[in-house]
């Protein structure tokens, strides 16, 4: 289908041009492509995009980051850990700077990679840092059931592995989060179905449209929030059925039933959700790296004047932090949001000025 994407932000300027109300999207995918689309400048004034808690690298607290630093220093033992997690700042530094210093830290592309480096060097131990939402965690635990399969005593992951949904309730609970439409991410949509999302409109009452990544699907999606909102409607409508179906992945959902367990979790800015994070079942604990090593919890610190967790409650926006593009730029980062191009302080930052691809 052709759409004539001009048209299509013409009508929403024509119809809604007036309109006052505000729309979060819950993904860092969908954060970084509208900034990278150019579609918060040309929305009308009074229609506000808000980041949410989306970003797996922002909603990581710091202390996890610190166990992490932890582990990395004894001996015999290596962190296998995705890309963007080495710069998050923790408590006393970054991962990468404790490679710097000289503790063994290993960038990897896929969880199976930390399954094979454990199977290169047995005689290390090596943990991987489990971060993600329901869209990494089935990979990961596909690479546990691996480990296991081979017998390997040398592989754990350190859990933080965080669910959508109870963070969700827990933001709308008790009116806490002032949004009139939500952009729901359609990679996580993959998995959990656009069932998954069904709960916002029918218990929280609140217009709901899953969208792709492309401009076209973003502002389609927008124009269907914004005619609900105007229409007085919350109903949930998925706008990318092309890779979202009802029911999602059933196959991925109960590998992670097998592999999983539910278990509170820690989010920068919510604080610890019931339910919300993924640690391993009873059947797989010797995985876990927590257990493991008898890990203690750390507690996270926010660091001095940075506002993310007020940011990816749809509190403030990055511009407002007096750190923004001062302090904290990509390449220093202060806090998580300016770490990962998911990352709402590192998608505003890199396309503030621009026009967008539009
Ligand atoms: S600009 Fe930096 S310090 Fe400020 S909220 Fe964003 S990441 Fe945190």
């Amino acid at each position: 289908m052709s759409i004539d994407l001009q048209e299509v932000i013409a009508r929403i300027r024509a119809d809604y041009g007036a309109m006052r109300c505000k729309l979060m999207e819950v993904c860092g995918t969908h954060t970084n492509a509208i900034r990278r689309a150019g579609i918060h400048r040309q929305l009308p004034a009074g229609i506000r995009l808000l980041s949410g808690p989306g970003c797996p690298v922002c909603v990581t607290g710091s202390g996890y980051i610190e166990q992490a630093i932890s582990l990395s220093r004894e001996p015999g033992l290596v962190i296998a850990s995705f890309g963007d997690l080495l710069r998050v700042p923790g408590n006393s530094g970054s991962l990468a700077e404790a490679r710097a210093a000289g503790a063994k830290v290993r960038v990897v592309y896929a969880p199976q990679d930390a399954v094979a480096l454990a199977e290169q060097h047995p005689d290390a131990q090596i943990v991987f840092l489990a971060v993600g939402f329901e869209t990494t965690a089935p990979a990961i635990a596909l690479a546990v059931r691996a480990a296991a399969a081979a017998g390997l005593a040398n592989f754990s992951i350190l859990p933080s592995l965080k669910v959508l949904e109870p963070a969700m309730r827990s933001l709308l609970a008790g009116g806490g989060l002032q949004i009139d439409g939500l952009i729901a991410p359609g990679h996580l949509g993959v998995i959990t179905g656009a069932a998954g999302y069904a709960f916002l409109p029918r218990e929280y009452r609140l217009p709901t449209v899953v969208t792709g990544f492309r401009p076209a699907e973003l502002w389609l999606g927008i124009a269907a929030l914004l005619k609900q909102i105007a229409k007085g409607e919350s109903r949930l409508e998925n706008m990318y059925p092309q890779a979202v179906t009802e029911q999602g992945n059933l196959a991925a959902r109960e590998l992670m039933a097998a592999v999983f367990a539910p278990e509170d979790a820690e989010w920068r800015g919510l604080g610890t959700v019931s339910g919300s994070g993924l640690g391993l079942a009873q059947a797989y604990r010797d995985y876990d790296a927590r257990c493991k090593f008898g890990l203690a919890e750390i507690a996270s610190r926010e660091p001095a004047g940075c506002r993310c967790g007020e940011i990816l409650l749809g509190r403030a926006e990055p511009e407002e932090c007096p750190h923004f593009d001062a302090a904290c730029t990509p390449e220093h980062p202060v806090g998580p949001c300016m770490v990962s191009a998911e990352g709402s302080c590192a998608a505003h930052f890199y396309y503030r000025s621009r026009g967008g691809e539009g």
